[in-house]
């Protein structure tokens, strides 16, 4: 049977979801490739135990691929778990409060305080610094630790509010943990600067259900008892990541990710790309002569997902109809903010980016009011 190409059959649509997200067309088609017949074994991916050399040795390459992406120091582990980044809100509280009541939280949008109001539930929350006076419009630079917190937590890119930390805070005194769910593997990173950092598959990775843990050694070991073991992060390092089924498909497609991502030239490249790519939609919002708003102050805009606003509301689904009409897909801000979204993953080709700057300029040009 010939595969189906990809490239040919849907590329005019670009995909501007905020997640899942756009997945690279090589991989995609890579996978339809091996879909029934996985690496000459005569059965699918889907059908490969997890306990036999096969899967355990794709979790091993796809591991050492990341590993060689963000280059990972060797005290760190990589853990492939379920349950989406959400499950860390919790699992990170159990698993690394130890003796300590008390966590630094930083609110900067939707996701941090989504995730404060989670760790509610296990201790007492700092909240370091916040945004939200400022309507999340920008990343907070003014800090304050709680003297007995087990850990700070930031959430390095606010998915649905648009802003981002650039460059990554910087503390030393206690672990900081980070939700890098939406911005993962789009910039070179310091992993040694962080006691742990997690993401969801499904925004810059691959398919939902997967989320990628890194984590610092020493940070192993402490979880609450009623830890479930699936959940504990100790008990999943030992077990490198097969305690019970993991996501065995997923885990595959990742490994196909950062294969694909290190021929691309790696995560720099990635972070060329994505400042390239959002300074084209940020520079058509910001020409438009107030046709379109960003709320975000420019050194925090997000370069994953693009937020704005038309001046005038009213117009809004009316862009977000003639823009899929001509095959540009999911723009619709989160429902919290409202407004347009444009996410720009990794996979979103340059393509993608020129049609949408195109298709606002002439938007713009047929609606703006003539006063
Ligand atoms: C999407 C998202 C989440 C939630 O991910 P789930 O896998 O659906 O739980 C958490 N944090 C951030 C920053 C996100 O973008």
């Amino acid at each position: 049977m010939e595969p189906l190409c990809l490239a040919e059959s849907v590329s005019r649509q670009y995909n501007f979801a905020a997640g899942p997200g756009v997945m690279p067309a090589e991989v995609l088609a890579q996978a339809q490739q091996e879909f029934l017949d996985w690496d000459g074994n005569g059965f699918s991916m889907l059908e490969i135990p997890f306990t036999g050399d096969a899967f355990k040795n794709t979790l091993c390459q796809a591991r050492e691929e990341l590993r060689g992406l963000l280059n990972i120091p060797d005290d760190y582990r990589i853990l492939f778990m379920h349950g989406g980044a959400s499950a860390q809100f919790s699992l990170v509280p159990l698993n690394l409060l130890g003796n300590s009541r008390l966590a630094d939280y930083v609110e900067t949008g939707y996701w941090s305080s989504k995730n404060m109001r989670e760790a509610r539930r296990y201790c007492e929350v700092n909240i370091a610094a916040s945004s939200a006076h400022g309507g999340y419009d920008h990343m907070p630079d003014h800090w304050r630790l709680g003297r007995e917190s087990a850990y700070c937590h930031i959430t390095s890119n606010e998915t649905a509010n648009g802003v981002q930390f650039h460059p990554l805070p910087d503390i030393t005194d206690i672990p900081l943990i980070v939700d890098m769910t939406s911005d993962f593997l789009s910039r070179p990173l310091d992993v040694s600067r962080y006691g742990l950092i997690y993401a969801g598959a499904q925004k810059n990775i691959g398919p939902a259900g997967l989320t990628i843990v890194i984590v610092r050694d020493d940070l192993l070991g402490r979880a609450h008892p009623a830890t479930p073991s699936v959940f504990n992060y100790q008990v999943q390092a030992e077990a490198n990541s097969m305690l019970n089924t993991p996501a065995t498909f997923a885990v595959y497609l990742a490994g196909l990710v950062f294969r694909w991502i290190a021929a691309q030239g790696g995560v720099m490249a990635m972070e060329y790309n994505s400042i390239r790519r959002s300074s084209r939609v940020y520079r058509a919002v910001d020409e438009s002569g107030d046709f379109y708003r960003c709320p975000v102050l420019p050194e925090y805009r997000s370069r994953m997902n693009v937020c704005f606003t038309l001046a005038d509301d009213a117009l809004t689904p009316r862009f977000l109809s003639d823009a899929a009409a001509q095959g540009l897909l999911h723009l619709k801000g989160h429902p919290m903010t409202g407004g347009i979204r444009a996410s720009l993953y990794n996979a979103m080709p340059d393509a993608g980016v020129a049609t949408l700057v195109d298709f606002m300029q002439h938007f713009a040009k047929a609606h703006r009011r003539h006063v």
